[in-house]
């Protein structure tokens, strides 16, 4: 079976390591991508963190999955004796509620159903904890204990494949910018460098670009790239290295080194249009929305520096901010694997490993996908995660 998957981030590069552990010489897998060096790529500007805090049983179970292979990286992705550097850091997030806990509890139990080593924190609590907090408007939070953390992304992407290249998947630098369709079947793909590629099945993986690439062939995919700022910031106060606290304000933020990051993310009713300049991070948004929040949270803030600030694209899927992953119902041969909004680092190789499944056993196998299919668009029927930063 040929295999081209267009878009070589992270969830590119996962898809084409499980086709090649799963199918090996059967299968032959060719990834598109025409920034090898991920500059724009959403893998390299994310803010690498891993949760097994949702909502929603099959997120958790990918994020369970994710964390097995990141925190055993060297086992999943070391080739010969290189070392697999990730840089990941074993650390909770603290969600915080101020209003109603009905959601925090709720997804708890979830949580804990699964075998999640998360704990419900009253105010008390949380205030022997995190000393430098303020939790004077919190009526209750939730602590990831294990299983969760931060890591390099960039590194994440190169390391899942220079993994799949070792196993024989072939890298080509172009883009895809025509998709032949022959009836309810796509036959080939055609390049901007002129070259016509035939294959079997297609992976739509070009992260915030995916719906570009579904036009190609024709098909809606309600995937929309929208920018988010994220800043690096330092403090004068010496803090421990904190969790990364998600704000009910629509901030977080972590530790990062012996300083911080942080970003806020615009609500229901903010404006939030598409495909921004990434060469212009909103930095605007610093002292209008990220500092007030954080100072509050944090009184040490007050007093903090903004060092650096950068953007890079979340690929949110309105409906309901969960992934679609799975073949087109008409056009069978093509998969997306696409419209994380925001969580699609972590779940990248639960992805990858469904999809080569998908594509070499004929259906899902190790965990049951079939929430993210493509149908619940056309039906109206949203999966909603509850618990999207
Ligand atoms: C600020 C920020 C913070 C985030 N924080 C987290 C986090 O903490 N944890 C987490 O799990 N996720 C996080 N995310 C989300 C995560 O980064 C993405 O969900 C994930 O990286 C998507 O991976 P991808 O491979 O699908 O897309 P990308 O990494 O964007 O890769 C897509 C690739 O497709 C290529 N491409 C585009 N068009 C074409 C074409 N026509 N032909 C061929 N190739 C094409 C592009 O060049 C690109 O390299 C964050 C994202 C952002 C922006």
């Amino acid at each position: 079976m040929k295999v081209l998957i267009i878009g070589g981030g992270a969830v590119g590069s996962a898809v084409a390591l499980f086709l090649k552990l799963q199918g090996g010489s059967n299968v032959d897998v060719t990834v598109i991508e025409p920034d090898p060096g991920l500059a724009q790529a959403s893998s390299a500007l994310s803010a690498g963190s891993i949760r097994q805090q949702f909502s929603n049983a099959i997120n958790v179970r990918m994020s369970q999955f994710g964390h097995e292979v990141i925190a055993n990286a060297q086992a999943w992705l070391g080739v010969d004796d290189e070392p697999v550097e990730l840089g990941f850091v074993p650390s909770g997030y603290l969600f915080l509620a101020t209003g109603a806990t009905a959601v925090l509890e709720a997804n708890h139990a979830v949580q804990r159903d699964l075998g999640a080593p998360v704990r419900l924190l009253d105010r008390a609590a949380l205030q022997q904890r995190f000393h430098w907090l303020n939790s004077d408007d919190v009526q209750l939070a939730s602590l990831g204990e294990a299983g969760e953390g931060w890591f390099d992304g960039y590194a994440f992407a190169r390391a899942l494949a220079r993994k799949a290249r070792s196993l024989g998947a072939r890298w080509h630098k172009a883009r895809v910018d025509g998709l032949e369709r022959a009836g309810d079947r796509l036959v080939a793909a055609r390049l901007a460098d002129g070259t016509r590629l035939e294959a079997d099945a297609f992976v739509n993986a070009a992260g915030p670009w995916a719906r570009g690439v579904a036009q190609l062939a024709g098909i809606h995919l309600p995937v929309h790239a929208r920018r988010r700022t994220v800043f690096a910031f330092s403090c004068p106060t010496a803090l421990p290295c904190t969790p990364l606290v998600i704000d009910p304000s629509g901030c977080w933020f972590r530790s990062e080194g012996h300083g911080f990051i942080g970003a806020w993310t615009p609500g229901e009713y903010d404006d939030d249009p598409d495909d921004l300049p990434l060469d212009q991070p909103d930095v605007a948004q610093f002292e209008d929305r990220l500092w007030p929040a954080l100072a509050h949270r944090v009184p040490a803030f007050e007093a903090l520096r903004m060092t650096r600030a950068w953007a890079g694209y979340y690929e949110v899927h309105p409906l309901d901010h969960n992934a679609i992953i799975g073949p087109h119902p008409e056009l069978t041969n093509l998969l997306f694997a696409n419209g994380f909004s925001g969580h699609g680092l972590q779940h990248a190789p639960a992805v990858g490993r469904g999809i080569a499944e998908w594509l070499l056993e004929g259906g899902w196998r190790s965990l049951d996908l079939s929430p993210f299919a493509y149908e619940r668009l056309a039906e109206g029927h949203a999966f909603a995660e509850l618990a999207v930063i």
